[in-house]
């Protein structure tokens, strides 16, 4: 342990257990702070020590080298919480730290009867990881949700903040995971939600859900209830007992493509067009760009992997085949294994150039 600047950095601090996949090497340096005074102190002994400092927040979209990372990493954990009322006006602003647990935002503001966030329910990670990559799930994106993003610039070192607009949301897209990476310590968000709107329930899962337990009117509470139920089902929620949900969620990207390519995949598959699982391609593009979202679950099963396939110590989750799993004592090595296998069977198959989802740390190049 050393100190830097009043700040106390931690050496060789294995790094799996601040992930949830559980895998990876250890990072040379580790600071863990709320304090951005703090925060930029170990940013500015990475740069002494001429590494680069990786901002962590709960390790849910994440995959690090069996080598680990010689930098420093900078663990977010400020804590503040609360929901302000707007004045003459049915809308709440939640503001939250950065390294809040997401899904107490998505109970804060259900409980104040908020809506914009509910189908979020439920997915795993810090406040901080959510700008990101625009975290999403049944047909809402927190873009719509989000107000401002406030951050401290690394190479400026002095506090920003983003308007929604500045954020350059798309699916899984935003300023913060491409054109300005790791540029930003995200220190805290504000997310503008409407008081008494009804729930937003567009996908099918959702609206099956309400069909079968007969509950026609669902309210905020109930929808974020039914959404995490769903998750759970299919090993998307972090549940200590499920070793299905040892994994970073979706491994991959839907990818979005032209429609005219939904009539070649139906080709492939012997079905209709309108049978080819496909949603609005969402934030960042238009209707006349003629995009669609297709479900890299259909196209990786189409290419012939089924739920539980496994390769090693690595396999897709035995309820869903979009997340890869740490079986057990998993190498981050067999992870990537078993992810160009699931990439090149897909792309031989469909000719489908699938993505992956999770950021890579401590990865050559
Ligand atoms: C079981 C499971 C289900 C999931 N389901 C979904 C889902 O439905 N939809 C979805 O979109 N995602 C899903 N995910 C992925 C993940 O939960 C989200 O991407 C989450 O927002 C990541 O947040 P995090 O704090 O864990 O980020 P980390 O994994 O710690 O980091 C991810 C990236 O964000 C950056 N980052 C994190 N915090 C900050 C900060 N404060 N400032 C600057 N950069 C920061 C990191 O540097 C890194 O580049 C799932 C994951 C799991 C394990």
């Amino acid at each position: 342990m050393l100190y830097s600047e009043g700040v106390t950095i931690l050496e060789n601090v294995e790094l799996a257990q601040y992930t949830t996949l559980g895998v990876g090497g250890s990072a040379r340096w580790f600071v863990e702070t709320g304090d951005e005074e703090e925060m930029l102190a170990a940013v500015r002994f990475a740069r002494a020590e001429g590494v680069q400092c990786f901002v962590l927040g709960g390790g849910s979209n994440l995959l690090v080298s069996d080598e680990g990372f010689n930098g420093v990493v900078l663990r977010i954990a400020n804590d503040t919480l609360a929901v302000h009322a707007l004045k003459d006006s049915a809308a709440v602003l939640v503001e939250a730290d950065a390294g809040v647990e997401w899904d107490a935002v998505v109970r804060a503001a259900v409980e104040k009867n908020a809506a914009g966030i509910e189908c979020l329910a439920g997915i795993p990670g810090s406040v901080g990881g959510t700008p990101v990559q625009n975290v999403g799930a049944y047909g809402q994106e927190v873009a719509s949700a989000i107000y401002q993003v406030h951050a401290i610039d690394l190479e400026a070192e002095r506090r920003v903040r983003f308007s929604q607009e500045e954020c350059g949301f798309a699916y899984r897209r935003s300023i913060f995971n491409t054109t300005r990476k790791g540029r930003y310590v995200i220190t805290h968000v504000q997310y503008h939600l409407n008081i008494g709107q009804r729930p937003h329930i567009e996908y099918r899962d959702v609206k099956t859900y309400f069909e079968q337990h007969g509950v026609a009117r669902p309210t905020l509470a109930e929808t974020a209830a039914a959404v995490r139920e769903i998750r759970a089902r299919k090993g998307m929620l972090l549940v200590a007992d499920d070793a299905d949900s040892r994994s970073a969620g979706s491994f991959f990207k839907n990818p979005v493509v032209a429609v005219d390519e939904l009539a070649r995949l139906a080709a492939i598959a012997g079905c209709r067009v309108a049978d080819v699982p496909q949603f609005p391609a969402g934030w960042g593009y238009e209707p006349e760009d003629c995009m669609v979202k297709l479900s890299a679950a259909w196209l990786i099963e189409l290419a012939g992997f089924s739920k539980g396939f496994a390769m090693g110590r690595a396999g897709l989750s035995t309820k869903h085949v979009l997340a890869i799993v740490n079986r057990g004592g998993a190498t981050a090595a067999e992870i990537v294994a078993l992810r160009d296998a699931v990439i090149e069977g897909v792309r031989a198959r469909t000719a489908v150039r699938l993505e992956q989802e999770p950021v890579l740390l401590g990865f050559a190049g």
